[in-house]
């Protein structure tokens, strides 16, 4: 063991990024303090910044630093469209599109028993409450959860909730390969697969 306790500490914490091995850690520890140790002071602090005010917001989940976001907070938006996502880059990747002008649900995941995730984890009563409420009351669900296995299975549990209730559900058409995300969607791809979305019976 050659490194100093200190950098083999900042690599380990570096670790837990997705797709970062040993090597990228080192890699990445050792250019910042060679080039840019202001910018990873900056970098430090703001990392600090998000985890201490970053919360969910109390209506959609999704990241904000106020108690409800701009989304939900806009008396624009139109709230009796509720879409479900599994994660805030797949709000961004639907606003970026520009079309739709409802309300989310952001799940922070997918259903994976194996994982230990369940409706709780996923805060689905919080979800469930949405669908009760009234003033507006929900007109439609529309699930874009990924096309993946586990989101398939979160969308087709979703639907039951809302059925329930009977609230009309939609699933975005699968113009996107099976597997994909859809934050990696092209915008094209994703205004066809929710203008071309289908009611789930
Ligand atoms: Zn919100």
């Amino acid at each position: 063991v050659v490194l100093s306790p200190t950098l083999q500490k900042l690599i380990t914490s570096l670790r837990l990024l997705p797709g970062i091995g040993q090597k990228s850690a080192q890699r990445i520890v050792f250019y910042l303090l060679e080039h840019q140790r202001d910018k990873s002071i900056q970098l430090a602090e703001n990392i600090l910044d998000a985890t201490k005010n970053i919360k969910n917001c109390i209506n959609c989940r999704n990241f904000t630093e106020y108690e409800k976001c701009q989304i939900c907070s806009d008396k624009h938006r139109n709230g009796r469209l509720l879409c479900v996502v599994e994660s805030p880059a797949d709000v961004l990747a639907i606003e970026q599109m520009g079309h739709y002008h409802g309300l989310y649900f952001v799940l922070m995941g997918h259903l994976s028993p194996l994982d230990g995730i369940g409706p709780k984890e996923l805060h689905i009563d919080q979800l469930q409450r949405r669908l009760i409420k009234k003033q507006p009351s929900i007109m439609e669900v529309i699930l874009a959860t990924n096309p993946t296995v586990e989101g398939e299975a979160t969308a087709h549990y979703i639907t039951q909730l809302a059925r329930n209730r009977n609230i009309k559900t939609t699933r975005i058409a699968h113009g996107v390969p099976l597997g994909s995300e859809l934050e990696y969607i092209g915008s094209d791809t994703l205004t066809r697969a929710f203008s071309r979305r289908e009611e789930v019976d």
